[in-house]
């Protein structure tokens, strides 16, 4: 495709200067996000020109599309995912609101009918189908309250589970999109199944990483008026993979098995705060297999992209929603927590002659996102007035304009709050607050009684795999600086610790 000089300019300034509706020129936008995909489980990094970037390995996974995919992409190095947990991170990607107000405070589940999708949240969703996309979700929500709505089984709910985590999302609570193939959660991988566009349910004995790229494939082919003909698209894909289970050939592709299997534990974890007598250290194989599946399923939906000549005017962005600590830190618990591998995600966008392909170290916050990519597909004056996140794009754009970038990401923890007489949870105990700075990670916890847990701080330039907390009764000056950062970042994001001056409280 022959490179138009003007087209670098934003489509915003289009617009501006008076081309009026130019609604072919709307950018696609493509977002895929498997869930547990650590940052650290891209081969890349390890690559002469990304390594120099960051002070840590990349673990020992192929990922070839990824490669040449980041090559194409600005590439986030510092990107994290404010509340690292499924059902919350959701709620802040489809929203632009932090936990307390996207409605989405702990993982869905029927126990916790507080923690669901806010029906009157103005989604991004919302917001591109208003203004013409037409726009799909394949794969994993878990963005609802189950309740006992299975349109096969009116008045139950969608399995015999308890408590019920899967969900079923009627039109009415789909925000928008107007393809639907997914489910609320279910971790067999090659058992899966989908509720359509209709309703119907499938259980497509399946890879289920495979099966919806093919879904996504067909989207993107429209052979079945799956999207309006000329209106441009925005595609959402969330694979479970590579989330556990991640124990046997029932959750991962043999062949890409094959490349891990005969690799001992000295090979697998290059991470010195890694601990391989946990129980889990042998998921690391089955982990990266499904790390490399994915790898090549993202790559079919970039070729039919490119079959379509769709390449071009599509913005595809690769992410996850939160990372996985697999065996480092001590920690069985792959996710919820500010470690590293937890809370920074892959962040790759790729928009063809309008940015210029690099590694960028801005601190990009989930909640960043909805604001970002409306911005970027030439949409900012739509930004809804309850996106609480940034606008980033003059920072992700080649031609971008000046734009404050934040110093610090937010980071947040809650659990269950209280049970009622029906053993139903209510509300969520904010049990961490914390921060990343280009420097450092800062994390301070509280007892149910409101007094402090404890206090974590990192080095994460002079110790990037975070194995020495430093006493912060020791370095005041810097307790002093993190202290006041995440302080202003509570007041701006009205957190429930501001409101309720847990941070005051505290004695340190
Ligand atoms: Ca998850």
């Amino acid at each position: 495709m022959p490179k138009i000089k003007n087209i670098l300019l934003p489509l915003s300034s289009l617009a501006l200067a008076g081309c009026g509706q130019v609604p072919d020129q709307k950018p696609n936008i493509i977002y895929v996000f498997p869930d547990q995909f650590r940052n650290q489980a891209m081969e890349f990094w390890n690559s002469p020109e990304y390594a120099a970037h960051v002070l840590w390995q990349a673990d020992p996974v192929q990922t070839p599309r990824l490669n040449a995919f980041a090559d194409e992409s600005v590439v986030l190095s510092r990107a994290v995912s404010n509340c690292p947990l499924s059902s919350p991170y959701r709620g802040i990607f489809l929203t632009g609101m932090l936990p307390e107000r996207s409605g989405i405070t702990l993982n869905c589940n029927a126990e916790r009918p507080e923690s669901s999708l806010r029906d009157d949240a103005v989604c991004i969703s919302d917001v591109l189908n208003a203004q013409g996309y037409s726009c799909g979700y394949i794969g994993k929500l878990h963005a609802d309250h189950p309740t006992p709505n299975d349109p096969a089984n009116p008045g139950h709910y969608v399995s015999d589970r308890r408590p019920e985590w899967d969900a079923y999302t009627p039109a009415e609570k789909r925000h928008g999109y107007t393809y639907w193939y997914s489910y609320g959660t279910f971790d067999e991988h090659k058992n899966p199944h989908y509720w359509d566009t209709d309703g119907v349910r499938h259980d497509p004995k399946a890879w289920s990483v495979g099966h919806e790229t093919d879904k996504a494939i067909e989207f993107l082919r429209n052979e079945n008026g799956q999207r309006k003909k000329d209106a441009p698209f925005f595609l959402t894909i969330a694979y479970n993979p590579p989330h556990s289970p991640y124990e046997s050939l029932d959750d991962c592709m043999e062949e890409d098995y094959n490349l891990y299997k005969e690799m001992g534990y000295k090979q697998l974890y290059v991470r010195p705060n890694a601990d391989t007598t946990l129980w889990k250290a042998g998921a690391a194989r089955y982990y990266f297999a499904n790390v490399t599946g994915v790898d090549r399923e993202f790559g079919r939906i970039l070729d039919e992209l490119e079959r379509l000549g769709l390449s071009d005017n599509t913005i595809v962005v690769f992410t996850s929603d939160h990372g996985e600590t697999m065996c480092s830190q001590g920690t069985d618990d792959p996710k919820n927590s500010i470690y590293t591998e937890s809370f920074n995600v892959p962040f790759l966008i790729r928009y063809p002659e309008k940015i210029r392909p690099r590694v960028d170290t801005t601190l990009l916050s989930t909640v960043d996102i909805m604001p970002t990519l409306l911005s970027m597909a030439g949409l900012s004056e739509y930004i809804p007035e309850s996106a609480e996140g940034r606008d980033l794009s003059p920072a992700l754009m080649e031609n971008g304009k000046e734009c404050d970038l934040p110093d610090c990401a937010l980071y947040i923890r809650n659990v269950n709050g209280e049970r009622d007489a029906d053993g139903l949870v209510r509300g969520f105990f904010p049990v961490a607050r914390g921060i990343k700075t280009h420097t450092h990670t800062f994390e301070i916890a509280i007892k149910r009684d409101g007094t402090l847990k404890s206090v974590t701080i990192f080095d994460d330039i002079n110790d990037p795999y975070q194995m020495h907390n430093i006493d912060y009764t020791r370095e005041p000056a810097l307790m002093e600086q993190l202290l006041g950062m995440l302080a202003a970042k509570l007041e701006e994001s009205d957190d429930i610790w501001h409101k309720n001056g847990i941070l005051n409280k505290l004695n340190f």
